[in-house]
């Protein structure tokens, strides 16, 4: 038996790895790797041959990560906007539908807002909460970087 290991990460890989296209070159990695390129269907279809031509539809990532991450400081968004509004916590509850110990712990990042909430807040605040990613951009970046102490750090920053 072939043991495997992730090119990007060096974790063991225990199932079949994913086979993704870095940078023009194909690697084989972990399911958490595999964010960072392109996979690589076996055999390869000629349609997703053309990997510069920028108006071509991109193709969808096979598993359904995440391609919008909340900001980092949405609690500081959520409060500056409603104090903008001259909205106390209890008005923002309201609007929304949730207790006012539910904007509480938002605002004091106790509570992570989920999908539905965030869409609410988004909308009650004419805000926006979500960052969107673009795995394009970082997979140049990975390119250009050329270490894998690189490619370490940023695992590690998409995980947090
Ligand atoms: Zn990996």
């Amino acid at each position: 038996m072939i043991r495997m290991e992730c090119e990007i990460c060096g974790k063991p890989i225990s199932d079949h790895p994913k086979r993704v296209k870095i940078d023009g070159s194909i690697m084989a990695v972990c399911d958490e790797c595999s964010r960072f390129g392109r996979i690589q269907k076996e055999p390869p279809k000629p349609k997703f041959r053309k990997q510069n031509n920028k108006n071509q539809k991109r193709q969808q990532p096979r598993r359904e990560e995440p391609q919008e991450e909340l900001m980092e400081d949405y609690n500081e968004i959520i409060r500056k906007k409603r104090e903008a509004k001259n909205w106390s916590r209890e008005q923002l509850g309201q609007k929304i539908n949730e207790k006012v110990s539910v904007i509480h712990r938002i605002e004091s990042k106790k509570m992570v807002p989920d999908t539905k909430l965030i869409q609410k807040l988004e909308k009650a605040l004419n805000i926006e909460l979500l960052e969107k990613y673009n795995t394009d951009d970082l997979s140049q970046y990975i390119g250009s970087s050329g270490s894998g102490v690189k490619l370490g750090s940023i695992v590690k920053i998409k995980r947090k």
